[in-house]
């Protein structure tokens, strides 16, 4: 009898980081459910699998129950751009909450492991500068990104809890700002918005000054960590991310060199706590998991503009 196939779903999984995780995983020759809502996903970023024996893709909201039989849970499905996150901050907080509740059902049911997409934003506008895990953070509970800050921390509570009441397997990323081919072009983040600007031969847009600070991770490296944590013994949380801080002029500049040099930076006024750095340690990752990230900001950005201008050029 043949052995059988690791069955994983991705919840989230037409979005950017999920879809680059379902290429590493049935590039691995393993079975993949796609689950996701489409409200920033597209059918388009995993239409390369379609037909596939091994592949599935399944219209769903995670706030709604669903029963399936998978080995591993891969919990990506929430908006991650503050633009699309906070268009709806009631219907984000139910997806953090009930879906990760949701999804901790289904794992204890089948007993399938369960690793959550936490993110840096559960430092808040952090007060501890680099962040290590064991900061708790500064957030603010009623600001306008608290639906998602404060629905990441009551998902990571929740898997925590699901594991002392349970013996569910879990594992919590701490994923910092990642970017790369596939982020929409009306995504909203900053490194999607600087690269559409400068093809559209437009000013760039700095919030603030830009002097505020963000540490850059490519898509690539993320999923190597993803993967890495998925395998391994170790629960988290652990920060997943690019240690190389730059401030959002310095990102400025380094987009529009590579497109237009002759490019505007304007300031606009800085969204309500907005954090003023992040950067993380990634000492525990490295302990841990053997991996650190690989792929420099300066070198990942080509292949993102590159993806970017065949997306624009594409119409
Ligand atoms: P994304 O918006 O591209 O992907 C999110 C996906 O989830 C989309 O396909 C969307 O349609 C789907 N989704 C949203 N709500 C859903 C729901 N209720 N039911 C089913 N599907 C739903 O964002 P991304 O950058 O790919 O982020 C993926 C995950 O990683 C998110 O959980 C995010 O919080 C986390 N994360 C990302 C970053 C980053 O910089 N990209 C940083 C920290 C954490
Ligand atoms: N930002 C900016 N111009 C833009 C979009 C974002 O200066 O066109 C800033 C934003 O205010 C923040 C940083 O870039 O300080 C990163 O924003 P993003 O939305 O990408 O991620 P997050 O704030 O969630 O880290």
């Amino acid at each position: 009898m043949p052995a059988s196939l690791t069955r994983n779903l991705i919840t989230g999984g037409a979005g950017f980081v999920g879809s680059h995780l379902v290429d590493r995983l049935m590039e691995a020759g393993e079975e993949v459910i796609c689950l996701d809502n489409f409200f920033t996903g597209r059918k388009q970023n995993v239409a390369r699998w379609h037909n596939h024996p091994n592949f599935e893709l399944i219209r769903h909201d995670v706030t709604d129950p669903i029963r399936l039989e998978v080995d591993r849970i891969w919990h990506l499905a929430c908006p991650a751009s503050p633009v699309h996150y906070q268009f709806n901050p009631i219907k984000t907080a139910k997806t953090s909450f009930l879906g990760t509740y949701n999804m901790l059902g289904l794992a204890r049911r089948v007993g399938a492991r369960l690793l959550l997409a936490s993110t840096s934003e559960v430092y808040g506008d952090p007060l501890v500068h680099p962040q290590p895990e064991s900061y708790r953070g500064n957030v603010n509970t009623h600001g306008i990104r608290a639906c998602y800050d404060e629905g990441k921390r009551v998902a990571e509570t929740l898997c925590f809890d699901y594991q002392r009441m349970h013996g569910t397997e879990i594992r919590i990323a701490r994923i910092f700002n990642t970017y790369g081919p596939r982020m929409l072009p009306d995504d909203g983040r900053v490194v999607s918005n600087f690269i559409v600007q400068a093809l559209r031969a437009q000013p760039l847009t700095l919030y603030g000054d830009g002097s505020q600070t963000r540490s850059f991770c490519y898509v690539d490296d993320l999923v190597e960590g993803l993967i890495r944590l998925m395998n391994g013994e170790h629960t988290g949380p652990i920060n997943l991310g690019n240690p190389g801080e730059f401030t959002i002029r310095q990102l400025a500049e380094l987009v529009r060199e590579r497109i237009n040099p002759e490019l505007a930076l304007i300031c606009e006024p800085l969204p309500q706590d907005d954090p003023l750095q992040r950067q993380p340690v990634i000492d525990l990752a490295k302990q841990q998991l053997g991996w650190q990230p690989t792929i420099t900001l300066q070198q990942g950005l080509e292949p993102t503009i590159a993806d970017f201008r065949a997306r624009l050029a594409a119409g």
